[in-house]
């Protein structure tokens, strides 16, 4: 259990970065913060930690203040994570795993197993562990980022907008897995974003910020049905405009338009360096007229790389897809059932216009819910 206890932290008399808040936080939750640029969030994150030490009040661990643990015990029971910290390309996978145990100087007989059994909750094979992370793809490289946060064990760790510069893809699978995993290791996560999409489907409770104040503290739920003012229904606003559309609601509303694809024409090597610049496991593959020939992924090129040398040769021509104008409740079963994280979505010519992804589902249904 975390405790904040009449904690402020002002930088001068007027400079004020949170206000006096009182708030307790369970274990085993999944906490989002969110609020604007310089609300506060993550000078909340690191009073927990005290990488900031608050102005005034109690921060407690399972009833312990923190200003009695000194850093080596703080950084034993809390992990910390912030956006953009890549793998080190030097150290092999399981030495980048292993890097906060090693910190922490755990012994031998500590550290023995962690990372096979972390990198199995990932489904990675466990001969990556002794690779470097350039071969590995970009998709690969983030999970194991955030089986890294998980090495040392800690109950509570601490998440600065992680995701916050990932493709919407890659970001959608890395939610899912950190989300799974919380559960499945019953971890508590105080998880800062600004994304209120990203909030919904994360989050047990959400803690709203504006200008240093906690305005609403609550279950996801509660504050979808009960936004506690003006500033959040403005937070919830973007998406209460999309539910008007009611059941009419269409592909072409939910689809993200931002999708990685590649030409048929390109090489394999092509392909490589595409999927490493933007971190993802799979692209689409179209012609010169942008329509939707196919698709590939990185264990399709392991598997061919040294017989074939096109992206057409390789390409699995199989390919599930949905046409823009589709109401989005006929899609749902694909989208549940398919092999890609993802559906391409396509236009009467069959040109690849966007992608639906598992979490502008997962936002659909809560909207329902209100
Ligand atoms: P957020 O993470 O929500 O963007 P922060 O917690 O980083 O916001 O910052 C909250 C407020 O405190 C901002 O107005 C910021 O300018 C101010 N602030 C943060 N760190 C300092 C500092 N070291 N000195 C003075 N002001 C600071
Ligand atoms: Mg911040």
């Amino acid at each position: 259990m975390i405790e904040f206890i009449g904690v402020e932290k002002r930088y001068s008399k007027s400079a004020i970065a949170v206000e006096k808040l009182d708030l307790t936080i369970e274990d085993n939750q999944f906490i989002c913060v969110i609020g604007t640029s310089g609300s506060g969030k993550t000078t909340l994150l690191r009073m927990i930690n005290r990488m900031i030490a608050p102005s005034t009040g109690t921060v407690k661990i399972n009833g312990e203040d923190t200003i009695n643990l000194n850093e080596d015990e703080l950084r034993r029971k809390i992990g910390y994570v912030i956006q953009n910290i890549g793998l080190f390309p030097h150290l092999t996978i399981r030495d980048n795993i292993m890097i906060v145990p090693k910190l922490l100087k755990w012994t031998e007989h500590q550290k023995q197993g962690i990372s096979e059994k972390l990198i199995e909750k990932v489904e990675l094979p466990l001969e990556y562990l002794d690779r470097k992370p350039n071969n590995l793809s970009g998709g690969q490289q983030q999970r194991i980022g955030v089986i890294r946060a998980l090495a040392a064990n800690q109950d509570i760790i601490l998440m600065d907008e992680p995701f916050g510069a990932l493709d919407p893809i890659t970001r959608d699978a890395l939610q899912e897995m950190i989300k799974r995993l919380q559960k499945e290791m019953q971890k508590t996560v105080v998880f800062v974003t600004h994304d209120i999409e990203e909030a919904i489907k994360l989050s047990d409770k959400i803690i709203i910020m504006d200008h240093g104040k906690v305005v609403q503290y609550d279950t996801t739920e509660n504050i979808l049905r009960h936004p506690a003012n003006a500033f959040v229904e403005e937070l919830l606003g973007k998406r209460k405009k999309q539910t008007s559309i009611g059941n009419d609601i269409r592909v072409a509303d939910l689809m993200n338009n931002q999708v990685e694809a590649i030409s048929l024409s390109k090489s394999i090597i092509d392909a490589i360096r595409q999927m490493t610049n933007k971190k993802v496991d799979s692209l689409l593959v179209v012609d010169d007229q942008q329509h939707l020939k196919g698709f590939i992924d990185i264990q399709d090129i392991d598997r061919n790389i040294n017989k074939f040398t096109n992206v057409y040769e390789i390409m699995r021509t199989e390919t599930a897809s949905v046409n823009q104008n589709e109401k989005v409740a006929d899609v749902v079963d694909p989208l549940l059932n398919m092999e890609l994280k993802y559906l391409p979505v396509v236009d009467d010519a069959n040109r690849l216009v966007g992608i639906m992804t598992r979490s502008s589902l997962v936002s659909l249904i809560y909207d329902q819910l209100k």
